[in-house]
């Protein structure tokens, strides 16, 4: 296998499938089943999802809410969709932790760098809730921060495109993929794949990201496996 152990991040908007709101059971069916697939192969799995299916800190400057208070409701979103998504995990038989970066005893074990990897290396999939339970970051720099602490091998960030283009597939048909980029040229081409402090701590920490189509079935497993999936940012 090519990678050991992986961080997979997942947007919480992608949890929204085929519904106006929330979180589509048929999806987190779909992504528990790929995400089993990879942790029978006997690889560390750790898990961020977003919570931008429930609430963004970013709304709360519209909507009269105080920012900071609005990032501690986007950071309660991501516990309740790494709640459904563990649930849908051990249902299936995975064994799983819930860890999270702020202190919600009832339902989470709080973030401790040494348990993440010993719930890792005793194969369990280890989800992070709460983003870093702090305001004024995302869980993309979650991501980022959490793969390095637990040293893994790769983000992979799973979306709805299949990797990353020179402008947006969905809104010009002569977009063009690349397999692969380094992280200098996506800064100089000024592509948009991860908010900047998390795509800065990649790059400073020589922590490759491939960002690929998470709704195609295989794909994860394909990764895995050292196929050519997505984009290699490197
Ligand atoms: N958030 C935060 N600190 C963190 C992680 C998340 O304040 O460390 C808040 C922030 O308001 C963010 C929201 O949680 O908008 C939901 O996360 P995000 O927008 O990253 O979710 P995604 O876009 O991946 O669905």
């Amino acid at each position: 296998m090519k990678y050991k152990r992986i961080l997979l991040k997942l947007s919480g908007e992608a949890l929204i499938g085929n519904k106006n709101f929330g979180i589509d059971s048929n999806k987190l069916e779909n992504y528990s089943n790929e995400i089993k697939n990879i942790q029978n192969l006997g690889i560390e799995v750790a898990i961020v999802i977003g919570g931008g299916n429930i609430y963004r800190g970013i709304e709360s400057e519209t909507s009269g809410i105080d920012r900071v208070q609005g990032d501690y409701m986007g950071m309660l979103a991501t516990v309740i969709n790494c709640m459904a998504l563990q649930s849908f995990l051990e249902k299936i038989g995975c064994d799983t932790r819930l860890l999270s970066g702020f202190n919600i005893d009832q339902v989470c074990e709080p973030f401790i760098r040494r348990k993440a990897i010993r719930h890792l290396e005793k194969n369990r999939i280890v989800i992070f809730g709460a983003g870093l339970g702090k305001p004024y970051f995302t869980t993309d720099s979650t991501a980022s921060l959490r793969a390095i602490e637990i040293e893994a091998d790769i983000v992979l960030k799973g979306t709805r495109v299949d990797g990353v283009y020179n402008s947006d597939p969905e809104k010009s048909s002569s977009a063009k993929k690349f397999n692969e980029i380094s992280f200098d040229d996506v800064y100089k081409k000024n592509l948009n794949i991860m908010d900047m402090t998390a795509f800065t701590l990649c790059k400073e920490n020589n922590l490759p990201i491939i960002v690929f189509d998470m709704n195609k079935p295989g794909n994860l497993i394909k990764i895995i496996e050292g196929k050519k999936i997505g984009t290699l940012i490197y």
